[in-house]
């Protein structure tokens, strides 16, 4: 293998390790996994609004729990109060009763809302096992994606183990002062370091060369340098 021939092999084999690492980067599950890790952040927000309203909802009933349980303990004790004999009154007594009945009819509202509030609070932990089974399917798909990320992504990084092996034979071909100005020219040209000549054109800036200029790179050393992007220049394979 020539020098130019080497130079441009190492140019295809730099390419391809730079196309083998954006793939690793945009292997579809990956970008599946970001997708679906967002999707459930969103769900696990809607969980904990669901597990907030469910404590409200337990706390609700609760309350009106003891609330009725309040009534009756006032109840009790003004029936016991009628039933003691220690009121005579008559008009003491229509009272106590009236009172009776008052806190009576308080306890039916209050145990009537109470069904109300308990319909809600199960509405709530419905609707939180549906969340909850949601998230867990989420969890799972999840789990698959990682799985097919990492087999698909380990093939990749076996290619660009490989791809590097090659890379490192082809550059053993060049000499030390044309591998260094390779590598500092892909550093500062975007990764292309060398153009190849095909006819007037330099095929890393693809810009034609003047026919004089061309004619001269054909005939000289087969490692010139493109007048225009100033990356090496191989004279083309047709041309040699
Ligand atoms: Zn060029």
């Amino acid at each position: 293998m020539s020098e130019g021939e080497a130079l441009l092999a190492l140019a295809e084999q730099d390419l391809a390790i730079a196309r083998a690492e954006k793939q690793l980067d945009e292997v579809p599950e990956k970008r599946a996994v970001l997708q679906l890790r967002k999707r459930l952040r969103e769900i696990e927000a809607v969980k904990d609004r669901a597990e907030a309203y469910c404590r409200k909802s337990d706390a609700l009933v609760n309350r009106s729990n003891d609330e009725a349980e309040s009534i009756q303990l006032k109840i009790d004790a003004e029936q016991a109060k009628v039933m003691s004999g220690e009121v005579t009154n008559p008009k003491e007594l229509q009272n106590l009763t009236r009172e009776i009945d008052a806190l009576r009819r308080k306890k039916d509202a209050v145990e009537h809302a109470e069904i109300g509030l308990m319909e809600k609070a199960e509405e709530g932990l419905a609707q939180l096992a549906k969340v909850e089974a949601a998230l867990a399917e989420g969890y799972e798909k999840e789990r698959v994606l990682i799985e097919e990320f990492k087999a698909k992504g380990g093939e990749l990084q076996t290619e660009i183990v490989r791809l590097k092996e090659t890379r490192a034979r082809v550059a053993g071909d060049l000499t030390p002062l044309l591998l260094a100005r390779y590598e500092s020219l892909r550093e500062t040209k975007h990764g292309i370091a060398v153009g190849e000549l095909v006819g007037d054109l330099c095929s890393a800036c693809r810009t034609a060369i003047p026919a004089h200029e061309a004619q001269a790179i054909q005939a000289g050393p087969p490692i010139a340098e493109c007048p225009n992007c100033r990356r090496l220049l191989v004279a083309g394979r047709d041309s040699r």
